[in-house]
């Protein structure tokens, strides 16, 4: 008999995400816990987004515009690209999944670097297609030169994150235009995507966006969204910018009504509200620098990063020290899963709530 489902769906492993704070706060009897595990915005979404997308809640017995036509029209002007080149997605995670769909068929190869976004290898598995990895170069980057050694006939897109979620690690433009030449030189028409969900957190000017690449020889993919500088991870809204072609067959299969009128009205008021974005890199970036400092001067190793979140070493299996911190109310994520058992992953928050990471981290070391 036929099975119920394609073989290569036992090979999927769902995705697990952080745990919701209430979740943790019943499980270890605590209260008043901080989250700083998932990379999330420390103050809160912009006000000007929450009004829009209150004001059009009256609007809710209506389907949304399908084709975004405000939201889209104001990114293109954003971004410089024509709206014709973009996809709205339910997050991103939706346009790395309709990049599967239209692009992978069974045995067909992806590369991606060894514990990466765990939505990459969802998607890729759920074509029957083979998530092929490559391992993370020394200082924890992305590397390009060993994704090359690994392209074979079977290739057919290569996941690069910049900044790599969980290392904080960038791609500098020199590196991501050697990479594209010789990628031209394999195979150009394997698709290259750039997850750049953080990359507005980045301070190094030299860092390599994909939004850069979007008219050349190679197919280049840019993956952004509103759930992190933005603050809108709970509205579920991000993009890509892809050439037109390639847009136009992830709008034959992306469902037509996948980004909701409350997300659109939000997502198009938080792109204007330059105060709201200034104030989460004041608070990032502050916070970052004040962190780096306070935890020199403990014996763990840290990463240094472009993003809105770090890893650090602690030299010694990180299970423990990830309960004791819950238990003082500071929720971080552990990084077992992505591959470091001795590290574990923090998402700068507000002021106060780091100064209390340092806190108890300190008590717990020493
Ligand atoms: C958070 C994150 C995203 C964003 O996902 P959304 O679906 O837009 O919320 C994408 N890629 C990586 C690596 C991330 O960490």
């Amino acid at each position: 008999m036929k099975p119920l489902v394609p073989k290569y769906f036992d090979a999927i492993a769902p995705y697990i995400p952080g745990k919701p704070i209430s979740e943790l706060e019943r499980e270890y009897g605590i209260s008043g816990s901080i989250k700083l595990a998932s990379n999330e915005n420390p103050i809160g979404p912009s006000k000007k987004a929450v009004q829009a997308a209150a004001g059009v809640l009256k609007d809710l017995h209506r389907y949304p515009d399908g084709a975004a036509h405000d939201l889209v029209l104001g990114l293109s002007q954003k971004i410089g690209c024509k709206t014709s080149e973009i996809v709205l997605g339910n997050g991103s995670d939706e346009v790395i999944e309709m990049l599967a769909q239209v692009f992978l068929s069974e045995g067909d190869e992806a590369l991606m670097s060894d514990s990466s976004f765990l939505m990459y290898e969802i998607s890729v598995r759920a074509q029957g297609a083979v998530p092929v990895k490559v391992a993370l170069s020394r200082e924890l980057g992305f590397d390009l030169d060993a994704t090359i050694k690994k392209i074979t006939d079977k290739t057919r897109m290569i996941f690069i994150n910049t900044p790599l979620n969980p290392t904080g690690a960038i791609i500098k433009k020199r590196e991501f235009e050697d990479f594209l030449e010789k990628l031209g030189k394999a195979d150009p028409r394997i698709i290259v995507v750039m997850d750049e969900a953080y990359i507005e957190f980045v301070r190094d000017t030299d860092c390599a966006t994909g939004l850069n690449y979007l008219k050349g020889e190679n197919i280049v993919v840019t993956l952004r969204t509103f759930s992190k500088l933005y603050g809108l991870a709970g509205l579920r809204i991000g993009y890509g910018v892809m050439p037109k072609y390639a847009a136009e067959l992830l709008n034959r299969i992306r469902p037509p009504f996948n980004t909701s009128i409350p997300a659109q009205a939000a997502a198009l008021a938080a792109l204007d509200d330059k105060e709201h974005v200034k104030n989460t890199l004041d608070v990032v970036h502050d916070g970052l620098d004040y962190l780096f400092g306070a935890l020199k001067e403990l014996p763990v190793t840290c990463y240094s990063t472009q993003a809105n979140f770090f890893l650090i070493d602690l030299g010694q299996n990180a299970g423990e020290v990830y309960e004791k911190l819950l238990r003082k109310g500071v929720i971080v994520r552990p990084m077992t899963s992505y591959g470091f058992p001795d590290f574990i992953r923090v998402s700068v928050g507000l002021k106060q709530e780091n100064e209390r990471f340092i806190r108890a981290f300190k008590e717990i070391l020493t």
